[in-house]
């Protein structure tokens, strides 16, 4: 593998002090590649699981020409003429077709079938007119004139023709798809293995829950969050604890993380002025580029790849080893820079393709927000509607250790990068928190 560091730093608008976060997701996607492994699966166990190859489609869908309405099935030809001289048409009523009951007989010239949705569409017809519209005396079925052949009709193979892809590989598999490939009378599928992800917590601060806690310190809650989120990406997640700020102690569990893990996300210990060893430990024991990011929050966040230590004790990046994400130690740092990069880099690793950004849309946001110049915010709201219209109001206190204002919240609103400030009644983007993983 070329060496990352060099890649970087060829890279346009690459400058580690202050990077676009738009400009650091690419850097990030452009060096990941899907991990390797599939896996044979049932359809309901490939559920928020990533396809690995395309589902061929065995049958046509519809496999038969049926009716999409509750109606009458006839013969365009049958029909009086339109335009001018449009009238009624006459027919008769000889049978019905109801779906998975199909009607066996003849439609001959001047007659119709009652036909339900679904049902087979008898040899020769080739137009339904929906029920509501037609009048029926005794046997005689009365067309109303403006009908068209082919109307409300799904031909065999419509959807799917019989060979054809029916799913493609890098689909992330949501209830849709697991339907389709139900449809399909598909079975068993094949999908990407799940991205291994181990992850640890760093600080002399911090404390586990279930100990008391002692003065100054803080029970670590940054080893959840990740997992919330890691678990919702339907990562299989390797959960190493609280590591101390001592380079022993981090040097052994990085050295393990990389034997087991496809990535490894760290938080704390990333801030400048901060335990410096942290920095050179992990830049001796991989290739890692530290990175000021003009965002807010999560400005300071370290990206590389750890590699398995070879049998000469050499560091290697090469073969085996862990894409690392030393993401600051602030709690809500922490879900901002994992929804803005982590996000997209194990969506990447676990096959997803494309890796599409974020949505977002605009609202009218109630209050006037600061805006640094030459960053991109993402501040905390929570979204309403006013006379139909969508509006945001960001939560209180937004200091990026107030984890609170992300549980609050419902979006983020985000401040481009070129953005001055906001008044209240201005348009913003915001992206919804619901639906991110
Ligand atoms: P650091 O990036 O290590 O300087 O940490 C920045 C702030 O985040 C400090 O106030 C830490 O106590 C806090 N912090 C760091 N890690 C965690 C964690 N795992 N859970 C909760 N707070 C944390
Ligand atoms: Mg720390």
């Amino acid at each position: 593998m070329t060496s990352i560091l060099q890649a970087l730093s060829c890279a346009d608008n690459y400058d580690p002090n202050s990077l676009h976060v738009d400009r650091a997701r690419e850097l990030i996607l452009d060096l990941l590649s899907p991990v390797s492994g599939h896996e044979r699966v049932f359809v309901r166990q490939a559920l928020d699981r990533v396809l690995a190859e395309d589902v061929i489609s065995p049958i046509d869908v519809p496999t038969h020409d049926n009716s999409a309405m509750d109606g009458w099935a006839l013969r365009s030809c049958d029909l009086s003429a339109s335009g001018e001289t449009a009238g009624e048409t006459r027919l008769k009523n000889i049978g019905t077709a109801f779906a998975g009951r199909a009607f066996e007989g003849k439609v001959g010239a001047g007659d119709t079938v009652r036909i339900m949705t679904g049902g087979v569409l008898p040899q020769g017809v080739d137009c339904v007119v929906v029920q509501e519209v037609v009048r029926v005396e005794n046997d005689v079925v009365i067309i109303p004139p403006g009908q068209r052949s082919e109307q409300n009709i799904r031909r065999a193979g419509e959807d799917l023709k019989a060979g054809h892809p029916a799913v493609p590989a890098g689909k992330k598999l949501r209830p849709a798809e697991i339907g389709i490939i139900a449809s399909l009378g598909v079975a068993e599928l094949s999908v990407r293995r799940r991205v291994r992800v181990a992850l640890f917590s760093t600080g002399d601060e911090l404390c586990s829950i279930g100990t008391p806690l002692a003065p100054g310190a803080v029970y670590d809650s940054n080893r959840y969050t990740l997992w919330g989120m890691l678990t919702r990406l339907n990562c299989e997640v390797i959960d190493m604890g609280v590591v101390k700020d001592e380079p022993a102690a981090l040097e052994a569990a990085f050295r393990e993380a990389a034997g087991c893990a496809d990535a490894i996300i760290t938080s704390g210990g990333v801030s400048v002025g901060e335990a410096d060893f942290i920095k050179q430990l992990m830049a001796q024991l991989g290739e890692v580029a530290f990175w000021k990011i003009a965002m807010k929050p999560g400005r300071p966040m370290a990206f590389g790849r750890i590699g398995k230590t070879q049998p000469d004790g050499a560091k290697g990046t090469n073969g085996p080893g862990a894409w690392l994400f030393g993401l600051p130690g602030n709690p809500v740092a922490v879900m901002v820079t994992f929804y803005q990069f982590v996000l997209p880099a194990i969506l990447k690793l676990a096959g997803v393709d494309p890796v599409k950004p974020v949505p977002a849309f605009p609202a009218r946001c109630t209050e006037a927000m600061k805006k640094g110049r030459g960053r991109t915010e993402f501040q905390r709201g929570i979204l309403f509607q006013e006379n139909g219209e969508w509006c945001v109001r960001p939560t209180g206190a937004q200091g990026s250790g107030v984890l609170r204002s992300m549980a609050e919240a419902d979006c983020f609103i985000v401040l481009e990068h070129e953005r001055e400030k906001v008044g209240a009644g201005d348009t913003v983007m915001v992206q919804l928190m619901n639906g991110l993983v």
